[in-house]
């Protein structure tokens, strides 16, 4: 019954249905793997994937609905993380069946984890100036060079790799996209960051002539900056407002993180049908359900009737409410056929930049002097919250500490803009040579 005919079953009713099968199947004493592994081939992990990449060809919001009814029902949600979120849409999309069967259902059913080796110390917003060189030797590819901010590169089994395969060709022409093995001792070094929220979600990644085979190569050599493209427009519509992002898992996937042998009900409420919290991570997950948090915050300390506050949460609600307006625009455009709104992931995602912006100085401002402590780890937690006697100042510090993140990852508040204006709007692009000079020939940052 976990197979493709019945990924494969139409449905008009997807919550619903979803319903119907985890009245089924859901059970608390399996294992997270076991569990995963049920979920995963059932199509329900990630239904937005299509039925030959194990999800069911779900529209964005039908997606985001099942992932919350799963949530809602009290069973464990899919296995979170970067593999579900931008590998897997992106090897279904460029991969051939073979690398679908290969890396995806290990991603669907939590197996293994995925990190993005996108970023390098000299190639960020110019992500296509990146150094970082895969050479052909027999049926693998040896590479070598360094990515940074990699976003769980600490408990990751495999990479989105893009590397220079081709130096003598213009910089977008020559970088291909690879699955890369992360556990490559002495060859894959991962040395986590600590941001100043206290967490170290991100890592430096050294490579030095890792191997990644041939059959590990994704849509076609010298055509990774299309197969990037992908696995970034996927991450701008996850980060952007309005989409009711699904909460991530309190599991993490693969093997680093050893939560696969654990019994699966330990991670959800008994009964309640609420997600367990994960316990810190960078504030992501604060994001949605703020806005009641800090009207909760305002009524508990008593400046709900402070004017300033009103307005700021007034237009909180305003950036929530556009952004639900958007994604409904996006799904009826959708529904009638017509072409994607040009511009809308980058404007969703500078959306999610500004409520982020809001809700720290509207935290902050409740907060006032409170809000000056930080909880830097789960036992400064505690006692920062005996400290203000509110459980809600932690989270608070936590979210405005993290507010800096959403504006930079993804594509900063800028690079969206320059997109928005030189290809949704049409102005003049600033003068260079790069799309048409040779990579090696390109000046480089010192
Ligand atoms: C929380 C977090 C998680 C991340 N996770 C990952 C990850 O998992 N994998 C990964 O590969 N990367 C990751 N990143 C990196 C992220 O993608 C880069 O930080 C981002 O692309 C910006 O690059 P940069 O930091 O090199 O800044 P730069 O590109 O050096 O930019 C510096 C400043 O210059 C501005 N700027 C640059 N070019 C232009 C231009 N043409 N026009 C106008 N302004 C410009 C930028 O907007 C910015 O303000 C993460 C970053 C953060 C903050």
């Amino acid at each position: 019954m976990t197979d493709i005919a019945e990924r494969n079953q139409p449905t008009t009713d997807p919550v619903g249905d979803v319903n119907v099968w985890l009245k089924e199947n859901w059970d608390p004493e399996l294992s997270v793997e076991e569990w995963w592994e049920r979920l995963g081939l059932s199509g329900w992990a990630a239904p937005g994937l299509p039925t030959n990449a194990y999800g069911k060809g779900l529209n964005r919001n039908d997606s985001v609905a099942v992932q919350n009814a799963i949530v809602e029902f009290g069973a464990l949600s899919a296995p979170g993380g970067l593999g579900l979120m931008l590998a897997a849409p992106t090897i279904a999309a460029h991969g051939t069946q073979e690398q679908i069967d290969l890396y995806v259902r290990d991603i669907v059913t939590g197996q293994k984890a995925w990190c993005q080796l996108f970023s390098e110390p000299g190639a960020g917003s110019d992500l296509a100036g990146l150094q970082t060189r895969a050479v052909k030797d027999g049926d693998e590819w040896v590479v070598t060079g360094q990515k940074v901010w990699t976003s769980g590169g600490q408990v990751a089994d495999l990479g989105m790799l893009i590397a220079r395969t081709d130096p003598d060709v213009p910089k977008h022409q020559g970088i291909t996209y690879f699955a890369l093995d992360m556990h490559q001792q002495g060859k894959v070094d991962i040395r986590p960051l600590v941001e100043m929220t206290g967490h170290a979600m991100f890592n430096e990644v050294f490579m030095e002539e890792a191997i990644a085979p041939d059959s590990g190569l994704i849509g076609g050599l010298n055509n990774g900056w299309a197969v990037a493209n992908t696995t970034l427009m996927n991450e701008r519509a996850s980060l952007g407002s309005g989409g009711g992002q699904a909460a991530a898992s309190a599991a993490t996937p693969g093997t680093v993180a050893k939560d696969l042998a654990k019994r699966v009900g330990d991670f959800v409420d008994g009964g309640g049908g609420k997600r367990r919290s994960a316990g810190g991570g960078g504030g992501g997950g604060m994001f949605g359900a703020s806005y009641k948090l800090l009207v909760e915050l305002a009524k508990g300390n008593g400046k709900i009737t402070d004017p300033s506050v009103r307005q700021g949460l007034m237009r909180l609600h305003t950036l929530n409410e556009l952004g639900r307006f958007n994604n409904l625009r996006a799904k009826a455009a959708k529904a009638a056929g017509l072409a994607d709104i040009p511009g809308l992931p980058n404007i969703s995602k500078l959306s999610m930049s500004e409520i982020v912006r809001q809700q720290r100085d509207i935290g902050l401002g409740i907060l006032g002097a409170y809000g000056t402590p930080h909880a830097y780890s789960p036992e400064d937690q505690g006692r920062l919250n005996d400290a203000t006697g509110n459980p809600f100042a932690a989270m608070v510090t936590g979210m405005s500490l993290f507010a800096q993140a959403p504006p930079i990852y993804g594509g900063t508040d800028q690079v969206q803009k320059n997109i928005i204006g030189e290809r949704v709007l049409g102005l003049p692009k600033e003068a260079n040579n790069d799309k048409t000079a040779a990579f090696k020939d390109l000046p480089k940052n010192a």
